[in-house]
């Protein structure tokens, strides 16, 4: 009922040489028909190069963030939905860990990104996440229930029907230290259960992916636990080899 889905998040990395490289690589080792969706987020400036490398494979674009701005207008530096999605993406990534510590952004400005994106028809993919602090106080089903808080009052039953959930444990992000599938799981069936308050059907339909330092060794157990959904893999999306093998294992 629910379909795989692995993400690959390029970060800040890479240049036209490199990128055209990866793309080159991930269509010769990736199947035409993988059995699961994939995609990739390189940074906005190559966007159309990889729009342009991958089209007619089985890989998806998507951006690392949007505009929470509806349409044109002063927001210097800014990119919004409807240009993402004149441009060919079909996703995009939304409260990225990275973005709250760094840029300040709040679950609230998440919410409406997530909402400015749906308005174009592009799938946000809600990242949500702990940190190590937070886990040790034994705080983190608060804190991922307080980061969806703003989802459920922003968007509509339809349009919740339609977002990814990303569940990314901050502590475990770049650091090589994976959350144990126990782990991983348990949150991720608390994401769920939080879902199924508002209607069953939905929760069941909802996508909910795990990030932190996932790699083609432990993909398999993460993935096989009742409500991981798939990954969203940041390092080794870079490598077109390992990202393959962790699509396989989806
Ligand atoms: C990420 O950037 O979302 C991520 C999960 O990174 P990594 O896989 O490198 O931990």
């Amino acid at each position: 009922m629910r379909s795989n889905l692995v993400a690959g998040n390029w970060k800040m990395c890479g240049d036209s040489a490199s990128i055209g490289k990866l793309v080159a690589e991930m269509k010769a080792s990736l199947p035409a028909e993988p059995g699961v969706d994939i995609a990739v987020f390189p940074p906005s400036v190559y966007l159309a190069q990889v729009l342009v490398g991958l089209s007619g494979s089985p890989v998806a674009v998507g951006n690392q963030n949007v505009c929470d701005q509806p349409s044109d207008g002063a927001y210097t530096g800014e990119v919004s939905a409807s240009m993402l999605a004149d441009v060919g993406c079909r996703y995009v990534i939304v409260g990225h860990s990275e973005r709250r510590a760094m840029c300040g952004e709040t679950s609230e400005q998440v919410a409406q990104k997530a909402k400015q994106a749906l308005l174009q028809g592009l799938i946000p993919l809600v990242c949500v996440g702990e940190t190590e602090a937070q886990r040790d106080e034994g705080a983190t089903l608060e804190v991922i229930s307080a980061q969806l808080k703003p989802i459920f009052s922003t968007l509509s039953a339809e349009q919740l029907r339609l977002i990814v959930v990303a569940y990314e444990p901050v502590w475990a992000i770049g650091t090589g230290k994976t959350a144990s599938p126990d782990q991983a799981q348990e949150v991720h069936a608390f994401i769920r259960a939080l879902f199924s308050k508002k209607d069953e059907l939905l929760a069941k339909g909802l996508r909910i992916l795990y990030g932190g330092s996932v790699k083609a060794a432990n993909a398999g157990e993460l993935f096989a636990q009742a409500d991981i959904d798939g990954g969203l893999v940041g390092g080794a999306s870079l490598d077109a080899q390992e990202f393959s093998a962790i699509c396989r294992a989806a």
